[in-house]
């Protein structure tokens, strides 16, 4: 079946042909580093890597820009308070560029935890200040922009399909926000370059042609997408929340530009929620890739968990949940290692595979066949290759996972034999007794089915 991906555009999941053969441009809105990105942010993140993996698996090259959002994000999604990147700077003690940098590197250290594959060009807003500003220039030109005491705005009322991604009812926003419009000429306008105010002193400004100030953070994007893939390309990507602000804007923004929607295709993943309330950095509360380590939880079992559940659904949170997720991982670890070595896949498996993930990334559904390819009764190379092809899209790293042995030491797996014998004949004293001597000398004993396992203890 060729692939078919749902497109928050039409509604509907259409039928995916690229505009240029063999080749995919894909634009995915990135982290803004004022702070540790949260599980919630790596849901939508992996959704997006799921469906670059698909898109290789149908012999697609994937050109994958993501942006760093490291200025110009400000605290409401209007366009007033203060930008993240100044408020973080004060938060934290260290200067914008020094948290910038701090939380773009753990970012990408998250990204390989979790095995998420680097993007073709991971690209700063800061990098690209002259662009942004060629880019309101031409909005400028075409007309579309107006100036305020606080700086230049998109004017949405020029556009007539302005807000048609998030279904906009413009009439009504327009009315309720009524009283506190401010300069702004409709409630969707939004800044395109703010102007540093005389008192405060940011860390980050630029000249431009219409005083010194930074840019609004809709525009980045437009200008990031422009210069790297161009002004129409494949499939534009971020969390579900970009659907009625963001990504209205920055199509309104390239639409005025250069006549074209950005993309083709839209898609959106949907929230990470704890116990039913959105996850977010600004509430204070927010679980981390470093805290799950802490925890004794490896990330990609998170990635596993995030893999159960449809990216169109929300997800909720929960410790059983990724405790579950980490007992599944590890079974299938083990199950696969034990293959031994591969040798060529299945085809009819492979079908089947591409099949269901080709409906709209169906990876639930995908692995519920990877595990009944587990349990199938293929030869166990050809499972082992097969298992492996799979996980070509799943990400879980089985190629190269491999069992953490502990070498101990002849006398302590001595005493270990004897425990092991005596729990099989049911002497649960003498058990006991040899339990005590391990935890002497520093080792645990983990019971299995089959034979124990000897840790650190
Ligand atoms: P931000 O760092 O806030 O710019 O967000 C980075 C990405 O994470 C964006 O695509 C957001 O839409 C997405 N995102 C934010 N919160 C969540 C959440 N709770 N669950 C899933 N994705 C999210
Ligand atoms: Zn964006």
């Amino acid at each position: 079946m060729p692939l078919q991906l749902f497109d928050t555009w039409t509604r509907s999941v259409r039928e995916f042909t690229p505009l240029k053969p063999g080749e995919v441009g894909l634009y995915t809105c990135g982290p803004t580093v004022y702070d540790y990105q949260h599980i919630g942010n790596y849901r939508t993140f992996l959704f997006e890597d799921g469906l670059k993996r698909v898109l290789k698996l149908n012999g697609y090259r994937v050109n994958h820009v993501m942006n760093i959002t490291d200025v110009g994000h400000l605290v409401s999604d209007g366009d007033d308070g203060e930008d993240k990147m100044e408020k973080g700077s004060r938060r934290t003690g260290k200067s914008a560029w020094d948290i910038a940098a701090l939380y773009t590197e753990s970012f990408v250290g998250d990204l390989k935890a979790l095995g998420i594959e680097f993007p073709t060009t991971l690209c700063k807003a800061t990098d690209n200040i002259p662009e942004q500003i060629a880019f309101v220039q031409e909005i400028e030109k075409k007309g579309y922009s107006y100036r305020t005491s606080d700086g230049i705005y998109f004017d949405t009322s020029k556009q007539a399909s302005y807000g048609y991604l998030g279904r906009l009812d413009i009439a009504g926003l327009q009315a309720g926000a009524r009283v506190d419009l401010g300069e702004k000429k409709n409630a969707t306008d939004y800044a395109l370059w703010k102007f540093s105010t005389p008192d405060e002193k940011r860390q980050m400004e630029w000249d431009s042609p219409w005083g010194r100030g930074f840019p609004g953070w809709h525009i980045e994007c437009s200008a990031m997408a422009h210069r790297y893939l161009g002004e129409y390309f494949d499939i534009h990507c971020g969390g579900e929340d970009h659907i009625t602000v963001h990504h209205p804007n920055e199509i309104s923004q390239t639409e005025a530009a250069y006549g074209t929607r950005l993309a083709n295709f839209w898609m959106h993943g949907y929230f990470l929620i704890t116990n039913d309330a959105k996850m977010s950095k600004s509430s204070g509360e927010f679980l981390r890739v470093q805290l799950l380590l802490g925890k004794g939880y490896d990330p990609i079992a998170y990635r596993y968990l995030c893999l159960t559940a449809h990216y169109r659904t929300q997800m909720n949170f929960s410790w059983e949940a990724l405790d579950a997720a980490q007992t599944g991982l590890a079974r299938l670890r083990t199950a696969v290692h034990a293959l031994g070595e591969p040798t060529t896949p299945d085809a009819a498996f492979v079908a089947r595979l591409i099949d269901i993930l080709n409906e709209d990334l169906n990876f639930p559904q995908a692995l519920a066949l990877m595990h009944e390819a587990l349990k199938s009764d293929l030869p166990a190379p050809v499972k082992k290759a097969t298992l492996l092809k799979f996980d070509e899209a799943f990400g879980l790293g089985l190629a190269i996972w491999v069992p953490l042995v502990v070498e101990a030491p002849a006398a302590v797996r001595a005493i270990a034999d004897a425990r092991w014998a005596a729990r099989n004949a049911k002497d649960w004293a003498e058990a006991d007794r040899l339990r005590g001597e391990l935890t002497a000398l520093g080792w645990a004993m983990k019971d299995g089915k089959e034979g124990y396992a000897l840790g650190k203890g």
